[in-house]
């Protein structure tokens, strides 16, 4: 008589559970609970729906920042009789993302606030499906070492590096981009809501417009860098971390459909792109089940509904983000983890309608040229050039805004 052998579901711990990314795994995961079980849920603010999660999914650990969150959870867990450890503190993050009980973290919190546990979970030698871009920005070479050096898999969730994953031979980690005969990675974006708006409108625009994504329904910091072509920007230096590429050899190319989600060229005139319709559920789905596929609840493609996929060059002057990053890339050392922290203050500034939009770009150039450059050997240095970046960020915040 055959054995049966069950296999125990991957255990999951998604770091960020209430947001667009958090949410979008647990639908993944709910159609699927013999392959997947939620080990840890982690939230900032959203109690309303992490109680909601915790519900449906009864996770080993729910985390949150605040002690006062933490304990009105508690409350409710108990009411509920859940079998459910509530922790809170930055530590607990560590501690969920490291346990040995966890197979897989998804790093879903948005900003610097996610490079910490996100890095644990690397140290701890986990499945790391990497959405939080700024950890990866900030700390590029450490964040790539510790991957290495602890035997980590990292596999990407934005939908670019999903696609660009996709698109590169089984071999590309030991042979590299030249010998595996690839010319170039091509970035595409989708220009944001912004397109076509005439420069002069771009003074009044409000955060509600800025937010209002044509393709992608996101959080509001990544929809505000969409909005200003930062995201794009955040989106290349991820991609020269991860795929070991330089900036120059990244094309980025707008393409306004968001049907494909990046492109490799090979040197015999090939071009490799990965399509479908923007739906995050897929490359979560990709990333989840890899080296498998899983259904994710995507529609499929309806070529005669698209009918049409058009390209373009991004513009200078809409776009100035797009070349400050590119250019923080090039410098190396701090300049990335600076722009990432001047990116973030000014993107709520704007959010908090301190700041206009295009105040957002002068902010982050401004704090580029008047902090500091140096290399960066160690956590502790990239986390103060962050910080020293920040803080400069919010006095010119001050400033512009006494002026204004
Ligand atoms: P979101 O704002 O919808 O959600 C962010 C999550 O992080 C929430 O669960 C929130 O509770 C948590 N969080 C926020 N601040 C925190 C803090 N200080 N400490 C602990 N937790 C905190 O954001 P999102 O759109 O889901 O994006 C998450 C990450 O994924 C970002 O880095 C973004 O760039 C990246 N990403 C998102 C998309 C997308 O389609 N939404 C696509 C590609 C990449
Ligand atoms: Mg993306």
């Amino acid at each position: 008589m055959k054995e049966i052998v069950k296999i125990k579901p991957e255990a999951i711990c998604i770091l960020g559970a209430t947001g667009s990314i958090g949410t979008n795994t647990l639908d993944v995961i709910r159609r699927h609970p013999d392959k997947y079980q939620v080990f840890a849920l982690t939230a900032h603010r959203n109690i309303e729906q992490l109680k909601l999660q915790c519900l449906e999914f009864q996770p080993k650990y729910a985390v949150l920042p605040e002690a006062e969150l933490a304990q009105e959870l508690q409350s409710f867990i108990e009411y509920k009789e859940l079998d459910i450890t509530v922790l809170h503190g930055v530590d607990s993050l560590d501690f969920v993302a490291s346990h040995e009980d966890v197979d897989t973290v998804m790093a879903a919190i948005v900003g610097a606030a996610g490079l910490l546990p996100t890095l644990a979970a690397a140290k701890a030698g986990k499945k790391v499906l990497l959405a939080n871009k700024e950890a990866l920005v900030m700390s590029g070479a450490i964040f790539m070492d510790a991957v290495k050096k602890h035997g980590a898999t990292l596999l990407p969730i934005d939908s670019e590096h999903n696609a660009i994953f996709q698109c590169l031979p089984e071999h590309f980690v030991e042979k590299g981009i030249e010998e595996c005969g690839i010319h170039n990675i091509v970035l595409t974006g989708s220009g944001g809501p912004f397109l076509k708006k005439t420069l002069t409108e771009f003074e009044t625009i409000t955060p509600d417009e800025a937010c209002a994504h044509p393709n992608w329904d996101m959080g509001r910091k990544i929809s505000v860098d969409s909005a200003t072509m930062m995201n794009k920007g955040l989106e290349l230096i991820e991609a020269c971390w991860l795929f070991d590429v330089k900036p120059e050899q990244i094309e980025v190319v707008l393409h306004p459909q968001s049907i494909i989600h990046s492109m490799v060229r090979y040197n015999d005139g090939s071009v490799l792109a990965q399509m479908g319709n923007p739906d995050m559920r897929t490359p979560i789905a990709h990333a989840m089940a890899f080296p498998d596929r899983v259904d994710a609840g995507v529609a499929p493609l309806d070529f005669m509904e698209i009918s049409q996929l058009t390209f373009d060059r991004p513009s200078k002057e809409r776009y100035p983000c797009l070349a400050l990053a590119s250019e923080a890339m090039k410098q190396g050392g701090n300049s990335p983890t600076r722009l990432n922290a001047a990116n973030e203050v000014a993107v709520q500034a704007f959010l908090d309608e301190k700041l206009g939009f295009t105040q957002i770009a002068e902010l982050i150039q401004q704090t580029l040229t008047s902090t500091e450059y140096a290399e960066v050997s160690s956590l502790e240095a990239v986390l103060a050039a962050d910080k020293e970046a920040r803080e400069r960020a919010q006095q010119l915040v001050v400033e512009m805004t006494a002026q204004s």
